[in-house]
This record gives structure tokens, sequence and C-alpha cells, in this order.
């Protein structure tokens, strides 16, 4: 699910954090940053040795390692600083949108061991072929795009809006 990250993700930050300085631009990187890492490792190239889409990306010490060499590498009251930090937080909050802690060795990776279960459906084509047979898919996919399209319609529709955006990742908070 694509919109469904990128859309609940900025929400959940809006509401959460209220911060009128967050980035936007690196919480909807981090916000599918678990599935671009895992999936193409565990559903495509090396789907015969993992056999599962959810790896170790999808652990919560991924974004605990992210932050931790966040902090130790960047510098405080830096834009770096800010934007690596907002990806650890998309990252965390796609591990909450994919309700991860349903299956405990893969959240809790490698407390229960090194191996990741398999999962049945995780080949990349099997596993499109299943999201797009899903309506509760489709349902989530709709209320992400929904979502992103007010906040569009809302903050960033006057001239230059969009290239403000581009240049800082801001968007007022006024609203959520
Ligand atoms: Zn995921």
């Amino acid at each position: 699910m694509i919109f469904w990250h990128l859309g609940l993700t900025v929400l959940i930050v809006r509401y959460v954090f209220r911060d009128p300085k967050m980035d936007l631009r690196w919480i909807l990187v981090g916000s599918l940053l678990p599935d671009v890492i895992d999936k193409p490792v565990g559903s495509i190239f090396f789907h015969d040795t993992f056999g599962s889409h959810r790896l170790v990306a999808h652990a919560v010490v991924f974004p605990i390692v992210l932050l931790a060499i966040v902090m130790v590498s960047t510098r405080r009251d830096t834009a770096r600083r800010r934007g690596a930090i907002a990806v650890v937080i998309g990252c965390f909050i796609h591990l909450l949108l994919d309700g991860v802690w349903t299956s405990p060795e893969t959240f809790l990776w490698p407390f229960f061991g090194f191996e990741f279960p398999r999962v049945a459906g995780s080949e990349f084509g099997t596993l499109v072929r299943s999201m797009l047979a899903s309506p509760m898919v489709w349902l989530g996919e709709g209320v992400g795009a929904a979502y992103l399209l007010y906040l569009w319609r809302r903050h960033l529709t006057a001239p230059g809006d969009l290239r403000r955006f581009a240049g800082d990742g801001r968007v007022a908070l006024r609203r959520v």
C-alpha cells in the first residue's frame, strides 16, 4: 500500500507532533522506506531465501538503530538532523500502520531468533495480485489519497506554495 502510508503518516505526524517546522518531505520518504527496503529483498530478489515481504526494516529495532545513527552522525538544530529524524518517525509510523505487532517474530526481531517467519503469498506477483483484489487495500489507499488531496487543496494551492513546499517540506498548521 502506498497512499495509505503516505497520507496516514502525514496525518498522524500533524496530529501528534503539531510541529510547524516538521519536514513532511522526509516524513513521506520514511513512510515508505521499510517497504522500499524489504519488498525488493524479500519478495523479489531473495524470495526463495526469506519468503517474506517483511524483514529487518519491519522490525522495531530498525528505526531505533536508525535514530542512534542519526544522533551520533548529525549535529543538534541542523536541517540535516531534522530531516533524518523525520525519516525515522516516518519509518516508525509505517510499522504501526502495517500492524507489525501481530507478527512478534518480525516486530521484535531478533528477540525470538534470527529467522524471519515465512509469509504465504509474499512472492511479489502474488502479493500485488492479492492487494489489487482486496477492498480493504483500496479503501486504505482512498483514505490516504483523500487526506493528501485535502491537505494540498487547503494549504498548497496559492501561487508559489508547491515550490516553497519542495524547498522546506513545511505545511501550515492552522488546521490539520
Ligand atoms: Zn510495510
